[in-house]
Order: C-alpha cells, then structure tokens, then sequence
C-alpha cells in the first residue's frame, strides 16, 4: 500500500497482532495522514487476510486529500466493488469480506466511513465516546432492548455481521462529520479489541498513555492478556488541530528571522572588518618621536592592546622648526591625513618652510615679520642678526616679534 504522507496537524500510533488464537491476521490498516483505516477481514482460509487487504489499497488510491466524508464513503464503496470483483475472479475465496473503519482528519475536522464492527472512539476531555455504529446481530438486539451490552459481550452470535464489505455491491457506508478538538484522541480498532476489553479498560489506558505509539501498543497487550480470541488491530490519533499548525507557523518564522539577522550580523561585521582594513591601510597620520615629525600608516588608538597603525618612519624634521600650533598636534592626538604620501607630501612642506626660514637674511625677517609665515623666523631676525635693529628700537624689535609670532599662528 503507498500512499505519499501529507504534513497534517496530529501525531499518531498503531498496532496489529494475530492473537493468541487465530493462524492469520485478516485486519490491514492504513496510517498514511490524514487517512487512517481499520479493517478486518472475514471468509475463513486467509480469505478474509485477501478482502481487507484489497480494501486498504483500494480506498488508499481513492481517498480524497482532504477530510470530506462524501468522498472518502465513495472510495469505501469502490473497496466493497473490488472485494467483489475479485471473488469473482477467482481471487481469494467467494463471501470473502471485511469490515472498515475509514478515518480522515485535518486540523480539527474528523470525516469518517465506516462498514461493519470495527470502531470509531473519541477521547474527549478525558471520557471515551463510541462514535460509529456497530453493523452487527448483537448491536441490532441491544438497540431494541432485546438483550443488554453485557449480554452481547457474551451472546453465541456476538460475531455475526449485519453489513460488510464483500457481500453487496450497493452497500453503502455510514458517514460521519465530526468536529474535534485540540487535545482529543481518535481510536479506530478491530472488534478483538472492543470484544475482548472493556470501554472502561480502554479509556483508562488512552487517558493514562501520552505516547499515541504507546498508547496502541498496550491496547493491544491489554487484548491480548485478556485472551486475544481474534486479531486485534489499533491506531491512535491525537488531535494537535490548529495549536500544532500555529507552533509550526511560528517555527518557521523563527527560523527565517533567525536566518536574517545571522544575514545581518555578517554584513555588520563584514562591513565594519571592511571599513576598518580600508582605514588601517589607508589612513596615515603625523606624530612626534624623539622630538621629530613621524610618519604613522592607519590611525591613531587601540583596541584591547590592538593598534591600529604602525610607524613607517621618523623624518629628519624636528618639531623645533614646526609652528607651534603644528607641532602641539602632533605632540597631541597627531595630524591625520588620507595616505601615507599625502603625509610625506605635508613633512616636504614643513622641511622646505624651516629651510626657507634659515634662508632669510636678519634685516628682511624684520621687515618680512609683519607678513612672515613662523614666529621663529621673527625670533631669529630680531634675537641673532638684527642687532643695529634691537639696538636702534628694542621697542620696536619686540612688537616687531610679537605681531610675527602673530602673524606665525595666524
Ligand atoms: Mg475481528
């Protein structure tokens, strides 16, 4: 029997077993969500093993995808045309026949079609409910009074069935429409669970049992110990309805979102590793050491002991000939530039500034202090050379100075 399996809202159990009786098991089954089926075959010589058989390949081809009870009782009666068809082929044995129990569930919608003395129970807030109808002599007595459910347990005639599939080509199934819910367990089994077992026994076992697998399996152990007269065959579906959709909803959406800001942190990182490479290897800036102008790749600082620039050389410019403004900065936090050459480029600059300034006769740097670009260049005019000047006018050596220092830090 194949059947593709669809993602559906329940999880589910099943067991059968020959009993401690009987040669053969004639119950099949199918557990392929949302179609579960129980049935249990009838006609003596493996016979019955061939009718149930036929029947859950037939209604596993035909059932629909979704619940729908019109349509699942239509694939119950093209089983009933085949068992039929195939006694009269030869198949199997003629009268061969079978029970079936066809369940269909989604969410929490529970279909069913059902043929027979195999059953249908639902767990519902922890009391188990018989939901089918047995199609049997002894069900028929009960319901007019004839005789009481205990006394069917036990009367002679307890396995006649009064519908099967196999015997009538206009048989026709009864159909169930249920609404469940969240937390309900729906049991399908063969009669030699229910003839051998009480409904008491049973409901306390589904209550007690977590485990849908479990739960199958010791209802079967349960038959069994009481006698196992006949096969018996369980399946068990807990109803996860809409709270298992919703958990697998929000499952994937976590993973999604997960996936996201994993996407995120990367190209964060990324970026930032990025960003920090292109500073390091580019920036460059100008510092003081050993009282000289030098050369830095990167930028200034650290990180946990980690730096971000190496020197790349100590110039032969002394920060005694920088302006002072130039030279606290690099005493300071450093000059920053955009590369390596524009640093070298601005060190050219200051060597050709303090040339220039040694350049400059005594009695110009005077005059030029007014418009001289350093204060030590108006230091030297009026310290050094500029004698006749200090000695004419020390007044005006000093202010000369002074509007040069100005004129230096302007
Ligand atoms: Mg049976």
């Amino acid at each position: 029997m194949s059947r593709r399996t669809r993602k559906v809202s329940a999880t589910f159990g099943s067991r059968t077993d020959v009993g401690c009786v009987r040669e053969h098991n004639e119950d099949s089954l199918i557990v392929a969500p949302p179609l579960y089926v129980v049935c249990d075959g009838m006609g003596g010589h493996a016979a019955g093993e061939v009718a149930s058989e036929i029947a859950v390949n037939v209604i596993a081809s035909n059932a629909p995808a979704f619940p729908d009870a019109t349509a699942l009782g239509q694939a119950v009666e093209e089983a009933n045309l085949a068992i039929l068809r195939a006694a009269h082929e030869g198949v199997g044995r003629a009268g061969m026949g079978c029970t079936c129990t066809a369940a269909m569930i989604e969410n929490e919608r529970l279909v069913i079609a059902q043929v027979g003395d195999s059953r249908a129970y639902l767990l519902h807030q922890g009391h188990l409910q018989q939901l089918t109808r047995d199609h049997s002599l002894v069900a028929d007595l009960v319901e007019s009074g004839q005789i009481t459910p205990a006394e069917a347990r036990v009367h002679p005639k307890r396995s006649v069935i009064t519908r099967a599939l196999g015997s009538d080509p206009h048989t026709q199934p009864d159909l169930f429409e249920i609404n469940v819910e969240t937390g309900d367990r729906l049991l399908l089994c063969s009669d030699g669970l229910s003839s051998m077992i009480e409904d008491d026994e049973i409901e306390g076992i589904l209550v007690h049992t977590a485990d849908p697998q479990l739960a199958a399996s010791q209802l079967v152990n349960a038959a069994i110990a009481a006698g196992g007269l006949d096969n018996v065959t369980t399946v068990v579906v807990d109803v996860t309805g809409f709270a298992e959709v919703r958990r697998k909803k929000i499952a994937r959406k976590t993973k999604v979102t997960a996936a996201l800001l994993v996407v995120l942190l990367i190209a964060i990182f990324g970026g930032a590793a990025y960003a920090f490479n292109f500073m390091t290897t580019n920036a460059a800036y100008l510092a003081e050491q050993d009282g000289k102008v030098a050369i830095y790749q990167g930028v200034p600082g650290n990180l946990l002991g980690i730096e971000f620039s190496h020197l790349v050389e100590v110039t032969d410019v002394s920060l005694d000939d920088l302006q002072p403004g130039v030279a606290n900065r690099l005493k300071g936090d450093g000059l920053r530039v955009d590369s390596v050459d524009d640093a070298r480029d601005l060190v050219e600059t200051y060597r050709e500034e303090a040339a220039g300034r040694e350049e400059v006769p005594a009695g110009e740097g005077a005059n030029a202090s007014s418009g001289a670009s350093s204060a030590s260049s108006a230091n030297a005019a009026g310290s050094s050379s500029a004698a006749n000047a200090s000695r004419t006018s020390s007044a005006a050596s000093s202010a000369g100075t002074a509007n040069a220092g100005n004129g230096g830090a302007a």
